[in-house]
């Protein structure tokens, strides 16, 4: 297994680092100690590829027949996306597959865009374009709030919602729509690691009925905080919401950052490496709206959902699990792709703060 080979190489390079120095009794003892516990370490983190596969069947079938929820009905078209459908994927940062499912099914991306929108920015003007222009902090509200525009000075708050990915949109450096239209969407097929479409019907559906988008983008603009005209932005965020991805494409996406933000099937950069943690921070704080403290609390992942029914979340430096299912539930996350993506976060003990089995 990849995994274990690296697990097996970060070893190695720990024992020649260690071996340099092994000139008396002592400081063998001290060598001996320190490899009897990064071998317990390093085999505490290795999963090997039939685990994973055994997890990803046993979330599929544990939770194939939750009907919980309802499809979302604000953009009209949504409704009409069946509703029984669900698929599960780990692909790791080697670009391995362990599927369940659905998982090539195509759907609108929706919400899960985000962070790679955000990520667009942090490698074209750095992260503190993002902290100063849009803002990090969680609202703790719906992802559509009008309210957190009114309540916080940084007015779009932060990119996981609606407010913040619109003006993620408008300050994606363009000199014209055409232009920040083909950067948002080749950045998106980047981390995906191949073409994807734009669901012509979605856009027309989500576009005809964004009144709500519409007036937070006026509204940030009145505010200063939107950078380009408002339909312009709002047009182009309607836009990146409808491409069309498969549960497979957002498991890559999720697997190029816990690879460091390199595509592992492409090995094309998409993000500096210094920068993933701070994407991960913001996906980890808002990447499931007013419900991600429940979400760290239980599956301690870095995470974003979209109210398309899929979800993607990242165990840095590991691999990325994600889930569709076109049910939500109130906060507008998708029921069965979060049962399933949190068993296996504890099946594998990979929450980011401690293994973190289910009760
Ligand atoms: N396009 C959707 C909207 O603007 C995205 C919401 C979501 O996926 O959470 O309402």
């Amino acid at each position: 297994m990849l995994i274990t080979i690296n697990g097996v190489k970060r070893m190695y390079k720990n024992y020649v680092f260690f071996g340099l120095s092994c000139s008396n009794i002592t400081i063998r003892f001290l060598l001996v100690l320190s490899l009897g516990v990064l071998s317990f370490t390093s085999a505490a983190t290795q999963i090997d590829g039939d685990k994973m596969q055994q997890v990803v069947n046993e979330a599929y079938a544990k939770f194939k027949d939750v009907k919980e929820g309802a499809n979302a009905n604000y953009i009209p078209i949504l409704d009409t996306v069946p509703s029984d459908l669900f698929g599960v994927v780990i692909v790791t940062k080697e670009g391995k597959v362990y599927s369940a499912g659905d998982v090539g099914y195509r759907f609108s991306i929706q919400s899960v865009s985000k962070p790679f929108t955000a990520a667009l920015i942090m490698a074209q003007q750095g992260p503190e374009a993002v902290r100063e222009k849009i803002g990090v902090e969680p609202t703790g509200m719906v992802f559509n709030s009008k309210v957190a525009v009114e309540l916080y000075e940084a007015r779009s708050v932060n990119p996981m919602v609606n407010a913040g990915a619109i003006a993620a949109v408008s300050l994606v450096k363009a000199d014209n729509e055409k232009q920040r239209w083909e950067l948002i969407n080749n950045n998106i097929q980047g981390f995906a690691g191949e073409k994807l479409p734009v669901l012509e019907e979605v856009y027309k559906s989500e576009y005809e009925t964004a009144w709500g988008n519409r007036g937070i983008a006026n509204n940030l603009y009145n505010y200063g905080r939107l950078y380009a005209d408002p339909e312009e932005a709002l047009r182009v965020y309607t836009r990146q919401c409808s491409i069309g991805v498969n549960t497979l494409n957002l498991g890559v996406m999720g697997a190029t950052l816990a690879n460091g933000g390199v595509n592992p099937l492409t090995e094309k950069r998409m993000l500096p490496a210094a920068h993933v943690p701070e994407l991960l921070a913001i996906m980890a704080t808002a990447g499931f709206y007013d419900e991600s403290g429940e979400w760290m609390f239980n599956a301690g992942l870095p995470s974003k959902t979209g109210v398309g029914g899929g979800v993607v979340s990242v165990v840095p430096g590991k691999f990325a699990i994600a889930a569709f299912s076109p049910r939500l539930n109130e906060a507008g996350n998708s029921v069965r792709a979060m049962r399933a993506i949190r068993h296996i976060s504890g099946e594998l003990g990979v929450g980011l703060y401690g293994p973190n089995p289910e009760l």
